[in-house]
């Protein structure tokens, strides 16, 4: 793929703070897109469709998947997800960082097509904080929380196949390092270059 933005994998387990950490890092940083993503999952209170995700049936998404429309997919918690592939490349060829929130099965599937990709995990402080922020969000009934659990557990043990590592405990210093981690890689000699080309050419002209 060939693209000017860089893109961006953040996975976390349901409850570690992962959807508003993304949401204040693209209130901050002009320059950064999320992906919205599509799943067949019912929407929970206060979810938007077209904002939140492209809320579809199984039937349309099976449909798409054989279309090629989806850059990864997965299915997590008994349902469908999947990204799609040309808005991907439409936002990374206009120049956006672009972030996708997606599991470790699809953080797989992207490594593989996107080398380039930068993958960052975010985890909870303990698992009492975990489950509390479960409850806190109160969309979940009590058995479907203990089912998050156990799949926040699964989750976390694909840390390792990542190249950043974020603790939320303290939220704003979650944040820094989220926004540390951008700001780096957009001062890399790679992006420089093509962030400022005509600068570049006129110093040493
Ligand atoms: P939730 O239903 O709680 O919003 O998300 C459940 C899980 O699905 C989270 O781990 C989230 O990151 C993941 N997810 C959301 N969108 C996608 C997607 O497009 N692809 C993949 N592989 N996972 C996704």
């Amino acid at each position: 793929m060939a693209t000017t933005g860089t893109l961006y994998i953040v996975s976390a387990p349901s409850g570690a703070g992962k959807t508003s950490l993304v949401k204040a890092l693209i209130d901050s940083m002009a320059h950064v897109r999320v992906s919205v993503s599509h799943t067949t999952r019912s929407m929970r209170p206060g979810e938007v469709d077209g904002v939140n995700y492209h809320f579809t049936s199984r039937d349309a998404f099976v449909e798409m998947l054989g279309q090629g429309d989806f850059l990864e997919h997965a299915e997590v918690f008994g349902n469908l997800y999947g990204t799609s592939h040309s808005w991907v490349k439409q936002t990374l060829t206009k120049g956006y960082d672009l972030i996708l929130e997606i599991d470790w099965q699809g953080a797989q599937q992207v490594r593989k097509l996107v080398p380039d990709a930068k993958s960052i995990f975010i985890l909870p402080p303990t698992h009492t904080d975990l489950r509390q922020r479960l409850h806190n969000r109160g969309q979940d009934a009590e058995d479907v929380i203990e089912i998050r659990m156990q799949q926040a557990i699964t989750e976390m043990s694909h840390y390792v196949e990542y190249d950043y590592i974020v603790i939320n405990d303290d939220f704003t210093t979650a944040l820094e390092d989220l926004m540390a981690i951008f700001r780096s890689n957009q001062l890399r000699l790679s992006t420089q270059q093509k962030r400022h080309t005509q600068l570049l050419c006129d110093l040493l002209g």
